[in-house]
């Protein structure tokens, strides 16, 4: 996930302030959202593929997917797509060189909290909040990776955010090219949409739930992206994740578009 500065530069088509987790706790849509258990997702013969924009989309998207699959000893391959190098502004002590030695370990140790230990990790090393640039690069790229009997995991292709919607476009084409199943995870969508969005593709929508331990695991992970979480000190801004955007990530379920 890029941060509010990003947003701030590329605001998303709709004009309204982000929206707060109480609308969608309460919408009636989000609600009658079908549960879904996780080898409906992925069977037991398939690897899941995970295709993270930015070191922290991987946890806020889908800490419970890759629980539940690491209890189920699937195999699981992270792509991280980029390293999140620019999540804060050019004169921040927090430097791209910094950033990019910073964040991916913060994704390392976030998985270790969550408790999953065999994972494969590929870094693309595509360039944070330019990724659209490169997305040809990238389905390539994925199209060297990708086994026919994979399940691909990507942001959705209409998140609300640049890079998030390139990585969507990209695993779409490539998970297509292969023949594999493609499934799409909203991330800023929980920010920048509103539940009555056209968009929102609820139909596809199916909700897997987390069990306490999970959320608990889940909320400890997300506080290992300490990068995105304290404010900026030098130079005042405030915290590029703060409580919240957090709020849509404590749930008791994660949504996929399948
Ligand atoms: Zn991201």
């Amino acid at each position: 996930m890029a941060t509010l500065t990003l947003t701030e530069e590329n605001p998303p088509e709709i004009g309204h302030a982000a929206t707060d987790e109480a609308r969608w706790r309460d919408n009636p849509r989000l609600a009658r959202v079908p549960q879904v258990h996780p080898e409906t997702l992925v069977s037991s013969d398939s690897r899941a593929v995970i295709v993270a924009p930015h070191p922290d989309d991987e946890v806020l998207g889908c800490a419970g997917l890759l629980m539940h699959l690491a209890r189920s000893g699937h195999e699981i391959l992270l792509i991280a797509v980029s390293d999140g190098e620019r999540s804060h502004s050019s004169e921040s002590a927090f430097s791209s060189d910094l950033l990019s030695h910073v964040r991916p370990a913060e994704t390392s140790v976030a998985l270790t909290a969550l408790g999953i230990g065999n994972i494969t990790i590929m870094r693309a090393q595509l360039p944070d909040r330019r990724v659209g640039e490169h997305q040809r690069k990238l389905q390539d790229l994925l199209g060297a990776y990708l086994q026919r009997s994979d399940v691909v995991f990507a942001s959705w292709h209409r998140d609300g955010h640049p890079d998030h919607e390139a990585v969507g476009l990209a695993s779409r084409d490539a998970a297509r090219a292969i023949g594999c199943r493609l499934i799409e995870i909203p991330i800023w969508m929980w920010h920048w949409r509103t539940p009555d969005h056209q968009d929102i593709p609820w139909q596809r929508a199916r909700k897997l739930a987390l069990d306490p331990d999970m959320q608990a695991r889940k909320k400890a992970a997300l506080e290992c992206y300490r990068s995105q979480l304290e404010p900026d000190r030098s130079t005042g801004n405030a915290a590029i994740l703060p409580p919240e955007v957090l709020a849509h990530f404590q749930r008791d379920f994660e949504i996929y578009f399948v």
